[in-house]
Order: C-alpha cells, then structure tokens, then sequence
C-alpha cells in the first residue's frame, strides 16, 4: 500500500480489545486502511489480519516505551506511506486512596494515558506536519471533568490529555492539523470491570439516557471528528456519555 492508493489511514492506539476494538471496527467499515498496536494480539486481531490483509494490520508495541511508540508509527508510515488520523486510545485506570498510592500504579498510568499519547502525537506528527493535514483524537474521560472518588491518578491524566489537545489544536491548526478529545461516560469494557454492580447500577440511574455507552457510541463521534467535512473543529473535548455530566 502507498500514498497512490488514496485510501485514508489511521493509527488506533491499544485496538485489541475494548473501545479500541470498537475504534478498529469502525474505521475497517468506513474503508480507513487501520494499523493499531497493543502489548499482545487478540482473536479480534487475527481475525482481522485474516479478512483484511490488506488494510489492517497490528503492531505488538508498549506505547508507554519511547522507542515502541515510535517503531509502531514508523513502521505503519514505511507500510502505508501516510497519517490521516491518530485516535491516541491506550490507556488504563488503577484505583485507589491517594494516600495507600503505591509508586508502580501511580507510574503506570501516567507512564501509558499521558507519556503514551506524547510519545505516539510526537512521532505522528511529524508525519502529518509534511503532508500539511492530519486528525488527532485523544480519548481522554468524563472523570477528566468531574473527577471520581478513587482514580484521582486516572483523573489527572485525563484532565491533562485534554489540556494536551486544547494547546496542540493551537500549536498545529495553521499547519492543517486538527486535535480534538472524545470523552467517554462510563462503557462496557473490561475497564469498567473494576466498578462493582452498586456503582454500575448507580451511574446508569444518573445516566439521563439510563444506560451504559458502548464502543459504538464513542466511534461515531470519533468518525464524526476526523471526517474531512468537519475540519472547521479543533481544541474541543466532545463528551459521550448519555447525559451524564450534563
Ligand atoms: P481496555 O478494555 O482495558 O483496553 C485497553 C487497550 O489498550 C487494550 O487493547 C490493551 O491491550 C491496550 N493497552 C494497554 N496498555 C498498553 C500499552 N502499554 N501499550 C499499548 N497498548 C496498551 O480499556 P477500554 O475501556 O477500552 O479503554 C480505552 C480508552 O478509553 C482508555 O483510554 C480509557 O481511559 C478510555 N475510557 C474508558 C472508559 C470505560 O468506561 N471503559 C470510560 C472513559 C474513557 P494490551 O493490554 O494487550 O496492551
């Protein structure tokens, strides 16, 4: 595959499982060549380098790692020749008392949502910034906003990815770029696996839309985002999350 070819292309950060997968099915349906990365391969992954050998393809990469975010961007440029989107999804939450915070949790979450999405915007930008366009969407969290008792270390980092897009739509808007966040409520995804059935139950109750998102939900307001009829929005976090911050 190389620029000729036309087709839009998009790097998914952590497309294994969970709203990456949903990110991964959707740009595979609206006709993106997708290359994503995570630390280990998934039968979603193979079954998607099966059906699509040529627009998908997966990296094994710990983006927290300087050197892995930017072999997993080079080599998707060597393969395909161009950006058009980077959704900087990776992420994980730990959670926990401040005060009983050991180290190890405290650094890898920041080392992975906030380190990670810079290391990967850096290396892809660089790319972008040749061609003069290129989207960037950070998937940051409604608890960035409004914070929530026992991920205040989650919580920093999503505040901080949302104040990363509002500087860089600032930094790279004349050079064609646009850098937005989709901040997601609360999904059914293995993360969310860490709330017990009381808080599940109590933040559907507040959900004006009475339900938990899912993947789905987010991957169309990220579409909506990186779709080039929409390049006149930039800097803006876009919440996803059935009302609930409302
Ligand atoms: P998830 O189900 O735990 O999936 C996380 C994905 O990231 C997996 O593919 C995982 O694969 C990958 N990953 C983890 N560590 C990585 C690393 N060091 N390098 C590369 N990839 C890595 O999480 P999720 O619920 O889909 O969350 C995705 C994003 O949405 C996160 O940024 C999260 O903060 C955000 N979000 C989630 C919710 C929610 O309710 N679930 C709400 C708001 C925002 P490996 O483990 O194999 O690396």
């Amino acid at each position: 595959m190389t620029e000729d070819d036309g087709r839009r292309v998009a790097l998914i950060t952590g497309g294994s499982r969970g709203l990456g997968a949903g990110l991964v099915t959707a740009f595979l349906d609206a006709d993106y060549c997708v290359e994503t990365c995570s630390r280990s391969s998934t039968d979603a992954v193979r079954e998607w380098e099966s059906v699509h050998p040529d627009r998908f393809h997966f990296t094994a990469a710990d983006v927290s790692q300087p050197h892995d975010a930017d072999r997993f961007v080079k080599e998707a440029t060597a393969r395909r020749g161009r950006i058009d989107v980077l959704v900087n999804n990776a992420g994980v939450a730990r959670d926990g008392v401040i005060s009983l915070f050991r180290d190890e949790p405290i650094d890898q979450v920041i080392d992975l949502n906030l380190k990670g999405t810079i290391y990967v915007t850096r290396a892809a930008s660089r790319v972008m910034l040749r061609r003069h366009a290129g989207s960037i969407v950070n998937i940051s969290s409604v608890v960035g906003l409004s914070g929530y008792r026992g991920l205040s270390v989650y919580s920093a980092t999503k505040a901080a990815l949302d104040g990363f897009t509002r500087a860089l739509a600032r930094e790279l808007g004349s050079r064609g770029i646009t850098v937005n966040s989709v901040a997601p409520g609360y999904l059914r995804t293995e993360m969310s696996h860490g709330l017990d059935e009381d808080q599940l139950g109590q933040i559907t109750r507040r959900t004006p839309l009475g339900r938990l998102g899912d993947p789905e939900d987010v991957a169309r307001a990220v579409l909506f985002l990186v779709d080039p009829s929409n390049r006149f929005i930039t800097g803006q976090v876009l919440v996803v999350d059935g009302g609930l911050t409302s």
